[in-house]
């Protein structure tokens, strides 16, 4: 193809659908044109509340005003998710965003409590996160940087409501110049030659012809796979979770400023706290639990009455082989399947729509073009796999058949060797720009019982003393920081009378 892409189309309108025609249109829209088509007799998949901080760019990016945005999607503060029962039963854990302590150049400060720990002498690593340490008193206010210092402050990202954060964006994108269609697709045209999509037929018999359709029509990615067949990898060797039962609930007190995600016996079960209610849900292993068990156990473990019917949602884990194949990109569910467990998804689709508009061609759909926005796409995707595999591979359950699967599975070489790497001398590397960072997988081995046997040599130019009172201080500035700070609750009442 040697034209210029003058008219994408966007098939699907649930969340991927709307970030990309907002974005695109914010970025591209004084040189395409932007038709979204979504059906409402076919609905979105309705969940998928829970984000991780990168939002807030995409929100900046977006002109999106933060009070705006609390209030139309009955939003709430997220610090980080608490994983419950997941090394063992009764024992939790938080991957709190942010940073841990201070970081002193080459080494982490957690390699400077790896060494009091070894020495019997160390607090709680917890003790040295600022955002743990809020989450837990209920407490959130913007925070920059702790009182008096460089170091930083809260990082944050929210809870909210899927359907009401849809409709923002569906509003925002429409005012903004893109074209919304109502109707079912039934059929799609491709050129005989090429194979590339031309045109969408509706049930009504409209045609909606594009030189770049963008799929987002979720599960059952109807260009990508259904139309180009371009093959799926599949996970579920490594998550052999399945499916999901969904369920709202109202909400028994103030809501906490952070997701939790409670193992079960089979799978686990998040509770998403939003202004007017509580969102929940059981992921599971259709192998291991019928979803009549699924629903039951949902439903006995409720932090209040449900108010909506539960609904059960399948998936299979893993990518689609080419995320961009002749000329349609996926994005969002129609591109691969991650769960929930780290809240990742509306995050990728945040990113896929920045790739596509870096790499948006100019005279044609160019193969160089292509493998490049594909390769990044796989890069990314596996990197957080891992860090999901991660929390499962690492249990020490075995009250179960599921959990002794987890424990016993083999893994991906490439986390394989971020484990042994860390265990060995406690280091992490980032790798090709992944999305979680040092502290993030730090938490996460360190709350599933993996300790390292070494610490980093840098350490050793810290006496005991000083060790000890680089330990005090920082924990009296972060308690003292976390005092100062307003109860979460005010600050969403603030957010409603501004
Ligand atoms: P959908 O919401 O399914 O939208 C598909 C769109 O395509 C709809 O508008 C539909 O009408 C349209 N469509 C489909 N077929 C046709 C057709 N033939 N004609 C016309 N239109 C059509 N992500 C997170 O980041 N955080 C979370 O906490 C989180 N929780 C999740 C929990 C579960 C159980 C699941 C399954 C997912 C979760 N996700 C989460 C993922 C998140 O829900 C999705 O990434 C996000 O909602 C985007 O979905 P989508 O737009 O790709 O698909």
């Amino acid at each position: 193809m040697n034209n210029k892409i003058t008219h994408v189309v966007i098939a699907g309108g649930g969340t991927a659908g709307w970030i990309t025609a907002a974005l695109l249109n914010k970025v591209l829209g004084n040189v395409i044109s932007i038709t979204l088509v979504e059906s409402e007799q076919i609905g979105t998949v309705g969940v998928g509340e829970a984000s991780i901080p990168p939002i807030l760019h995409l929100n900046a990016a977006l002109g999106i005003d933060e009070q705006q945005f609390i209030n139309a999607t009955q939003a709430t503060i997220k610090l980080g998710i608490e994983f419950e029962n997941w090394r063992e039963q009764q024992h939790s854990y938080m991957h709190a965003f942010g940073t841990l302590g201070k970081d002193f150049p080459f080494c982490e400060f957690y390699h400077f409590w790896l060494k009091a720990k070894q020495q019997n002498q160390a607090p709680d690593l917890w003790d040295f996160s600022v955002n743990y340490q809020a989450a837990k008193a209920g407490k959130f206010s913007h925070l920059r940087n702790l009182p008096n210092t460089q170091l930083p402050g809260l990082h944050y990202a929210y809870h909210f409501d899927a359907g009401l954060y849809a409709q923002f964006l569906k509003q925002l994108a429409q005012q903004r110049g893109v074209k919304r269609i109502e109707g079912k697709i039934a059929s799609v045209q491709q050129c005989h030659q090429s194979g590339d999509i031309q045109t969408l037929t509706l049930e009504d018999g409209s045609a909606i012809a594009g030189d770049l359709f963008i799929d987002c029509t979720g599960l059952s990615a109807l260009l990508i796979e259904k139309t180009l067949n371009t093959g799926f990898e599949d996970w579920s060797h490594w998550l052999p979770c399945d499916s999901a039962v969904a369920v709202q609930c109202e909400s028994a007190g103030a809501p906490l400023p952070y997701t939790r995600a409670i193992a079960r016996s089979v799978g686990w079960q998040w509770q998403i706290p939003l202004q007017h209610r509580v969102g929940n849900g059981l992921v599971y292993a259709s192998r291991f639990l019928s979803d009549d068990e699924a629903k039951q156990q949902l439903l006995a473990n409720l932090p209040g009455k449900a108010t909506t019917e539960p609904r059960i949602i399948r998936f299979k884990t893993g990518r689609r082989r080419l995320q961009w194949h002749k000329n349609v990109v996926a994005i969002g569910l129609s591109s691969g399947f991650l769960e929930p467990l780290e809240s990742t998804s509306i995050h990728l689709i945040q990113t896929a729509a920045i790739r596509l508009i870096k790499l948006f061609p100019h005279k044609g759909i160019k193969q160089p073009l292509v493998d490049s926005y594909n390769q990044q796409s796989k890069t990314e995707i596996e990197r957080i796999r891992d860090f999901i595999i991660l929390h499962y591979k690492l249990t020490e359950r075995s009250d179960s058949a599921f959990w002794r699967q987890c424990q016993q599975m083999s893994i991906p070489d490439s986390l394989q060797k971020k484990i042994a790497l860390f265990k060995h001398s406690g280091k992490l590397i980032r790798e090709d720009d992944e999305l979680f960072a040092e502290p993030a997988w730090q938490q996460v081995m360190l709350g599933q019982g993996l300790e390292p046997d070494d610490y980093h040599p840098l350490v050793n130019a810290l006496s005991d003393e000083q060790l000890h009172g680089l330990f005090v201080d920082l924990k009296a500035l972060i308690s003292h920081a976390v005092e100062q700070l307003p109860s979460h609750s005010e600050f969403l009442s603030r957010m409603k009378s501004k």
